[in-house]
């Protein structure tokens, strides 16, 4: 279905007065790819997918289809399929009206329209509803009326700026296997902006993620998950723990490293020489507790406040030495036990500290 095997955003920057926010943003997206744009507020993600819709011209960069040059065009050019926060869906018409509208606007044959928003109705599972007004619907539904509406006329490119946000936390999740299947099950290439580091590694084939305008990342969920290219990503994905310290020595991908007091042996991610300033990240999964005659990375600690989720507790710790530990584990524990911890150096990372910004 998609007119493209490749769309490039080359060096896409945009400013608002002398503010830069989206600075040089080069992107190859091959069709039938799932891309997540993913970020904190104000990091550029709704501005990437504006330029790409035409909704917002770039201030410097190109947007190609192949080789033809679509930055020029005006939105309903490009052909691109939108789904918004707000579902901007019409009042006045039914939820088939509502389908049906963007194949009336290109003027399809009666029969054709028909055919095609009865198969839009049917991918997004709203056939007891054609003949409602979006009033009369759920905020979930109405989400699949917005969803149907953009994939009905096969666009090339679908457009999602964080399409499940003012969706309770099941339904949430309910429309995100709905999003994933659907983008399976037509093929379609998809850009997908949200904040939600979770959803962006369940739905995308590969992540990109900005901070401050500037791209930090591209790679696969995997790649992000277990591989950050620097702390602020890392911070982004999940890595609670977050400690400065100080190079002792390095070695290859290997480095000892010095935070409040503890000597910890991790994996560089970046060059580091010794007595660099240095962030060590870990995540919250990756601490063990009592881990079976662990030496490497072992700290005795405190634990001081924990909490139920499912299955598994999140707590804080705290070593005698000060250095605070966000962990989650299925073993029990409560405030005030003792516990050994320990971390494998593989699941330590070592990255270089940059001067502007610090680690809360
Ligand atoms: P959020 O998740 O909060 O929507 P975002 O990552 O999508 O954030 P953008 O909306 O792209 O971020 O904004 C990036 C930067 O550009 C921000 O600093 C924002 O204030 C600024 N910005 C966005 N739109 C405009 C505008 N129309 N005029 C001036 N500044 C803007």
């Amino acid at each position: 279905m998609s007119a493209f095997t490749q769309l490039r955003l080359d060096g896409v920057s945009r400013r608002f007065g002398g503010q830069a926010a989206l600075t040089e943003l080069d992107l190859t997206i091959e069709a039938g790819e799932f891309i997540a744009l993913l970020g904190p507020s104000g990091c550029g993600k709704s501005t990437a997918l504006n330029c790409l819709a035409g909704l917002l011209p770039l201030t410097e960069g190109s947007i190609w289809q192949d080789e033809r040059r679509i930055d020029t065009l005006p939105p309903e050019r490009r052909g691109f399929g939108m789904v918004f926060q707000s579902y901007a869906l019409f009042p006045h018409l039914t939820v088939r009206a509502n389908i049906a509208f963007g194949l009336r606007m290109r003027r399809l044959p009666k029969e054709e329209t028909r055919r095609r928003t009865e198969e839009a109705v049917r991918l997004v599972r709203l056939e007891d509803h054609v003949d409602k007004l979006p009033g009369q619907l759920s905020g979930g539904q109405q989400q699949r009326v917005a969803i149907a509406r953009a994939v009905v006329f096969e666009p090339s490119l679908v457009l999602m700026d964080e399409p499940l946000s003012n969706l309770d936390a099941k339904l949430r999740l309910e429309m995100r296997t709905e999003i994933r299947r659907l983008h399976q099950s037509l093929g379609l290439t998809t850009v997908y902006v949200t904040h939600d580091q979770e959803e962006a590694l369940s739905l995308a084939d590969r992540l990109v993620v900005l901070r401050e305008g500037r791209v930090q990342q591209i790679g696969s969920p995997r790649e992000l998950h277990t591989r950050p290219a620097n702390w602020h990503v890392a911070d982004f994905m999940g890595y609670r723990n977050l400690w400065r310290g100080r190079v002792e020595q390095s070695e290859g991908a290997r480095a000892t490293v010095e935070s409040s007091g503890h000597r910890l042996i991790g994996e560089v991610v970046g060059g580091l020489q010794p007595g660099a300033e240095a962030v060590v990240a870990v995540r919250p999964e990756d601490i063990r507790v009592d881990g079976p005659g662990e030496t490497r990375n072992a700290m005795s600690a405190t634990v001081e406040v924990v909490e139920y989720q499912g299955r598994e507790l999140a707590a804080e710790a705290r070593t005698d030495s000060g250095l605070l530990l966000h962990l989650r584990t299925e073993q029990r524990i409560a405030p005030d036990d003792q516990v050994k911890l320990a971390v494998d150096p593989q699941r330590l990372l070592v990255y270089p500290a940059d001067a502007s910004t610090q680690p809360d």
